[in-house]
């Protein structure tokens, strides 16, 4: 859990290789049905392309298939963003036998999620994540590991529709972070994602090994 930038998706790439899990990025998962262009795509995209979350039931639906189909050892990102959505996850995870072990919850300062986001490049081609100032390619513009493959940038990663993000994170998104920590046997491990990525998927592995033990 934790705001747009703050690192989600880096972290869960890198504990998944780390502990073998199935990554499931809710908008991994989002992102190609939209580029699909199906009727459910376009729906996404009107609301992921404004900053806003999309409605819950359509979420739960698509999740909830997701979910089933990846089975056990999963690192959710991005996945539940509503006290609604994570209630329907418990549900399903506690109907399948397999609840929820542990929720690592990240933040970051606004000036700092900005710059990373707005500076975020990824390579179409091998999905190969890049950033302008903190990690450039070797060309600017291109991909080290593809050739003549020009990196594309989110069509949510500008800065307006960032600040949108930040604000559906704050309004709808924060609450989930308390229904998790009323829970007294589940593990809340709390990592600062301002710091280094190396820095905080050290943390991160600690405490879930030390879980693990
Ligand atoms: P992300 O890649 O996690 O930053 O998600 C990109 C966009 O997909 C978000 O800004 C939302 O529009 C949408 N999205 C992803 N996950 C969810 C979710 N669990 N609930 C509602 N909208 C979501």
């Amino acid at each position: 859990m934790g705001p747009p930038g703050a690192g989600k998706g880096t972290q869960a790439e890198r504990l998944v290789k780390k502990f073998g899990m199935k990554h499931l990025s809710s908008g991994d998962i989002f992102r190609a049905e939209k580029a699909s262009d199906s009727e459910l795509g376009r729906k996404l995209a009107s609301y992921m392309d404004a900053g806003q979350l999309v409605p819950d039931e359509v979420v739960v639906e698509m999740m909830a298939k997701a979910v089933t189909q990846a089975g056990d050892n999963i690192m959710l990102d991005g996945f539940p963003r509503t006290v609604a959505q994570a209630e329907s996850l418990d549900e399903q995870l506690a109907e399948a036998g397999s609840p929820l072990d542990a929720v690592v919850v990240m933040t970051a300062n606004d000036d700092i999620i900005i710059k990373r986001i707005t500076g975020r490049r990824t390579c179409p081609a091998c999905n190969r994540g890049y950033h302008v100032t903190f990690m450039p390619p070797k060309t600017e513009g291109y991909c080290e590991d593809c050739d003549d493959v020009e990196l594309t940038q989110r069509s949510d990663d500008c800065e307006e529709t960032v600040r949108q993000r930040l604000e559906a994170y704050r309004a709808q998104t924060e609450a989930v972070i308390g229904y998790y920590r009323d829970r007294n046997l589940l593990k809340i491990i709390d990592v600062d994602g301002n710091l280094d990525a190396e820095i905080v998927s050290g943390e991160v592995i600690q405490a879930l090994a030390s879980f693990e033990a």
